[in-house]
């Protein structure tokens, strides 16, 4: 960076002694740079506590009248329009007991935000404080120990592009804006679950901001309850700020898309779970139900991490069903990583089940919603074997470890007047669902309540109750798929 002349540096100076003095009407961010306080929001906050908050972070704080306080309040659901009181976007780990401080003493709602693609819009708050990590993204790989440490800020992208310079990966999801914080905290899965278990069966440590301000290490061997709990648990027991990674060697893979033509859902899906009931871990297959004019047509995204000839020879029977498309090749990993279903911001409502089986009865009750269903409806079909089917239940608070298929139901608009009818048809389907379901995955939902997370932990929900009241007992962090302390 050039360095400051000294008329810069003494403009800088005073500007900064100005702003230290003016709030409510001007005050200081952590990084030399000034923002204009709004006056609604000056009434609310205590000025001189957000001055001193300014001066002690080294990151920025963004208020509403900052130039890119729109940009740095959307999140990846445009569903969610709030708009926060300050955003702290934290250059170190240092400013985040600052941050947390400032808000439980203003009592203030807090969000906590990595990639910014909660399902249910949790990484934003109205009139509250968003701890904004995105600043703090960086990844090292120590390619002989095959371990990446990374950043809590850091993306699916920036773990995936890291680790790959080494031929090396961890399991990360499908979608490369995601957070890895955010995805890895809920579980994570994705297309290398079936060798190498979710995300969370990578993680083996992660450096942990508890409330109290107190750092943490979180390990088998540091806090291992608290380690138990974060592997799964959400971002309930406090603001991480550094994850380890296990890798693996991933070379390239054999995948693409195979999808066939429309009104033939029934028959497709059965041949899919034939395929599923007999894939090597090696395989991943993710379905997609997507209405067309002709009707619902069937998508498989297919991936598969051993030899290329094998993965050929295992697609048979799907190519024998004449798909309309099928740009299934050898590429790099990164490359059938990137190419995920869904990666623009867009307003959307999701939900999410777990069924044990795709049973002829789920398979006619899904064709038949989505025949009837609005445009922009989908429903995405992960089935679950492998790896991060042989983990126990209770080695970690992650609680999908049955093989069986994890559903996203998903209705997306573009304009408010579509939104009551997608939410509505997502909710339809899910009710008809929900008696043969067993459980559901926290990252994949977009709405809330106790019975649904008591539903995603089952027999863990008294263990992580436990863990909270020790590091979250006022339950602070509580804008997320919420664990009350016990
Ligand atoms: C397009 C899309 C594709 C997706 N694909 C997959 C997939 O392939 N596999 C999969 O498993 N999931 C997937 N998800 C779901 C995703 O895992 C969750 O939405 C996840 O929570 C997003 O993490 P984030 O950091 O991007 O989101 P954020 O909205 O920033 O965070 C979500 C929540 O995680 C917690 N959190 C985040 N960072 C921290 C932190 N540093 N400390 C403490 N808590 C924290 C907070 O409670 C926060 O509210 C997808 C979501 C979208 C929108």
């Amino acid at each position: 960076m050039a360095k400051a002349t000294r008329r810069q540096f003494l403009q800088q100076t005073a500007s900064a002694a100005a702003a230290l003095h003016a709030f409510p009407m001007r005050a200081l961010a952590g990084n030399g740079k000034h923002f204009e306080a709004a006056p609604e929001i000056a009434d609310r906050l205590d000025a001189a506590a957000v001055r001193k908050l300014a001066s002690q972070v080294r990151g920025q704080v963004i208020s509403p009248a900052a130039r890119d306080y729109e940009s740095s309040r959307l999140v990846f659901n445009r569903a969610f329009d709030r708009h926060p009181a300050l955003i702290v976007r934290c250059a170190e780990t240092g400013d985040i007991p600052r941050a947390l401080e400032f808000a439980q003493r203003q009592n203030l709602p807090l969000a906590v935000r990595g990639g910014g693609h909660s399902r249910a819009g949790f990484s934003v708050c109205e009139g509250g404080v968003v701890i904004d990590l995105s600043g703090m993204a960086r990844v090292e790989v120590d390619a002989d120990k095959r371990v990446a440490r990374a950043e809590s800020g850091a993306l699916v992208r920036d773990l995936d592009r890291a680790s790959q310079r080494f031929g090396l990966a961890t399991t990360l999801g499908g979608c490369p804006t995601v957070g890895i914080a955010g995805l890895t905290l809920g579980g994570g899965e994705g297309q290398l679950m079936g060798k190498y278990g979710a995300a969370c069966d990578n993680l083996i440590s992660a450096q942990i901001v508890a409330v109290d301000g107190r750092q943490v290490e979180a390990s088998q061997y540091s806090n291992p309850d608290l380690f138990w709990a974060i592997r799964g648990g959400g971002g309930n027991f406090g603001v991480v700020t550094a994850l380890e990674y296990r890798l693996h060697p991933v070379g390239d893979v054999l995948a693409g898309t195979l999808m066939y033509s429309a009104g033939r859902v029934p028959e497709l899906l059965e041949a899919y779970v034939k395929f599923v009931a007999a894939a090597p871990d090696e395989v991943s297959i993710v379905g997609g139900l997507l209405p067309s004019e002709q009707g619902t047509r069937f998508r498989m995204g297919f991936f598969y991490c051993g030899p290329p000839g094998q993965g050929n020879e295992l697609l048979k029977p799907l190519r024998a069903l004449k798909p309309e498309v099928d740009d299934v090749r050898v590429k790099p990993y990164q490359e059938a990583q990137e190419a995920g279903f869904l990666s623009s911001p867009v307003a959307h409502f999701q939900t999410d089940l777990f069924l044990p089986e795709l049973t002829a009865e789920a398979i006619a009750t899904m064709a038949t919603a989505t025949d009837h269903g609005p445009p922009n409806t989908r429903v995405f079909i992960v089935p679950f074997f492998g790896a991060v089917t042989r983990v126990g239940l209770s080695a970690t608070s992650f609680a999908l470890r049955a093989p069986g298929y994890e559903l996203d139901i998903v209705g997306l608009w573009n304009a408010t007047a579509e939104k009551a009818a997608a939410v509505e048809w997502v909710k339809s389907l899910r009710d008809k669902l929900r008696p043969i379901s067993r459980g559901v995955y926290v990252n994949q939902l977009g709405d809330t309540s106790e019975e649904l997370v008591r539903s995603a932990y089952g027999a863990n929900y008294a263990r992580l109750a436990e863990i909270k009241r020790k590091f979250d007992p006022e339950n602070v962090l509580r804008l997320n798929q919420n664990i009350k302390p016990a």
